[in-house]
């Protein structure tokens, strides 16, 4: 039989679609048949990266120097781009990373949404000015990009993550360069050819396909490069920010969570549910926000176990490309791997399986990575499962003596990104928002996702740096300087008050 021919794209390096100094490729196979090959892409090398960096520097000066408002027309029209081709680049992320189809939709219209926001930045890149002590001056403040800027990205959203970055970044004038996860770089080339076909001058935004502990690595540590925007592990980003802070980078980095639900005995228990089981096997549970721990009044417990059981064995399992699925594969085999090896250390623990827990093989799944959705019950504070961040189709329960109890284990974790309480009384719900320990906080809503003119990130061990989104992304991606002018220009020494 015929070999069947895959495309092989190339790293983009100042306006160029160029092989890698590699001269090597590798392939991308699809989580739900992995013998179907999606392409090739370049393994790029440390010399890629440099080359990507020193585009992006020669770009700076007249990429910061065009004015912001013509930087968020060229954004408008990534925009209208991505508006024409949604259902390309969903099938793009379904194919590439495994999600459902209607959750690759989702991220795309999330993408949409982001880069359409950051376009109308362009008009809104403001300072302020205020009175000066001294006389005849006036005082303000303009923003600056802050040069070039590293984007680290992880695989689980391969466009909205990327898209979260690139459009502020690009909006206030700083030139990028761009390494994706190296197991998702196919809808990261995509992106890319958008952002040229819009009109992104040579070198603006570069793209190199390679490995993190290389192609990464040498992007923290380069002294032309400013900043970085990471998104992706605690272990990886928390080892980043040490060494970055080696040439005072700015950095911000979203990393990993343990996201809690707690439900408190006055709930709507239906609502709940449906918040729950989403929360935690949407998406196959592989979103940062997905929640992996449900803590429970104990005078509801037994009766939400089973429930949360019954509707959780009735989720459809499949190839995210089918209709009606639920629940799709894992995005590659060290996720299947890691998750199995999980389940594995939850029994050893002692913690009750009650639901889930077999990789799943036979005519339907053989050839994909598939995990069952998994519920452990019993489970208490000090095990791995429920202090460890699993990032799978994976439910922890725990029981809560009432909300001081539940607040205390939702906070027992080194995480905290986001969090949810289903509660009908408003001052329990008051006492949670001020006593959670998450960036991101819900009532009566899933732990998931959020609003591109909102902030978005944790805090501890989730998070450091600015906030994403909304007009918090603006000031981390730029700098402020202040201005102090004499317009008399008769002062020989200012005189401070
Ligand atoms: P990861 O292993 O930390 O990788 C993230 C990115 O960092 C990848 O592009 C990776 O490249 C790169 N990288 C690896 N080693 C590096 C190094 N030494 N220097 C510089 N870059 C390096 O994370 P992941 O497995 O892709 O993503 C899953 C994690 O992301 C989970 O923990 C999840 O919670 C987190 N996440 C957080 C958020 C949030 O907003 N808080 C959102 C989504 C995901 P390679 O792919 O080549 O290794």
């Amino acid at each position: 039989m015929e070999a069947v021919q895959v495309p092989i794209h190339r790293i983009f390096i100042n306006g160029q679609w160029v092989e890698s100094a590699s001269g090597r490729t590798y392939e991308i196979n699809n989580p739900a048949h992995t013998d179907q090959v999606l392409g090739a892409v370049q393994a790029a090398v440390v010399p890629d990266a440099e080359a990507a960096v020193e585009a992006a520097h020669a770009a700076l000066k007249a990429w910061a120097g065009t004015p912001a408002p013509q930087r968020g027309a060229i954004l408008y029209k990534a925009f209208e781009l991505l508006r024409d081709r949604q259902d390309e680049f969903a099938r793009s992320i379904t194919l590439e990373e495994g999600k459902t189809l209607p959750d690759a939709k989702g991220e795309v219209k999330r993408s949409m949404n982001i880069m359409e926001y950051a376009a109308g930045e362009g008009r809104r890149m403001f300072g302020y000015t205020t009175p000066s002590e001294l006389t005849n001056t006036v005082a303000y403040t303009v923003r600056r990009p802050l040069g070039v800027v590293a984007i680290i990205t992880p695989w689980n959203f391969p466009l909205a993550i990327p898209a979260w970055k690139i459009a502020p970044a690009l909006v206030c004038g700083n030139t990028l360069v761009f390494k994706p996860a190296s197991s998702t770089p196919l809808t990261a080339v995509k992106l890319v050819e958008l952002f040229e076909e819009a009109g992104l001058p040579p070198g603006v935004l570069n793209l190199v396909t390679g490995p993190g502990a290389s192609v990464g690595d040498c992007l923290v540590n380069h002294p032309k490069v400013n900043g970085i925007s990471f998104t992706g592990s605690t272990e990886i980003g928390s080892r980043l920010y040490v060494q970055a802070a080696e040439t005072l980078k700015k950095v911000q980095c979203e990393m990993g969570g343990k996201n809690a639900v707690i439900v408190l005995a006055d709930a709507d228990i239906d609502k709940t549910l449906r918040g729950v089981v989403q929360g935690a096997f949407g998406s196959t549970g592989q979103r940062c926000t997905a929640t992996s721990r449900v803590i429970v009044e104990e005078s509801i417990y037994e009766p939400f176990i089973e429930e949360l059981i019954r509707q959780t064995s009735q989720l459809k399992i499949g190839d995210g490309m089918d209709e009606g699925i639920d629940v799709s594969p894992t995005a590659s085999e060290s996720q299947y791997s890691k998750i199995m090896e999980y389940i594995g250390i939850g029994t050893e623990e002692g913690a009750r399986l009650a639901y889930g827990g077999r990789g799943l093989t036979g005519p339907e799944y053989d050839g994909g990575y598939y995990v069952e959705p998994t519920i452990f019950t019993d489970v208490q504070e000090d095990m791995r499962i429920a202090q460890e961040e699993i990032f799978g189709p994976v439910l922890t329960v725990f029981k809560a003596v009432d909300l001081d109890d539940a607040i205390r284990l939702a906070n027992s974790v080194k995480f905290g990104l986001s969090s949810s309480i289903y509660t009908h009384d408003l001052s329990k719900g008051f006492q949670y928002v001020d006593q959670v320990e998450a960036g991101m906080v819900h009532i009566n809503s899933p732990t998931l996702g959020g609003e591109v003119h909102l902030p978005f990130g944790g805090m501890k061990a989730s998070g450091v740096g600015a906030r994403e989104q909304g007009t918090e992304a603006v000031n981390f991606f730029s700098e402020v300087v202040t201005v102090y002018i004499d317009y008399a220009a008769s002062r020989t020494q200012a005189k401070f008050i």
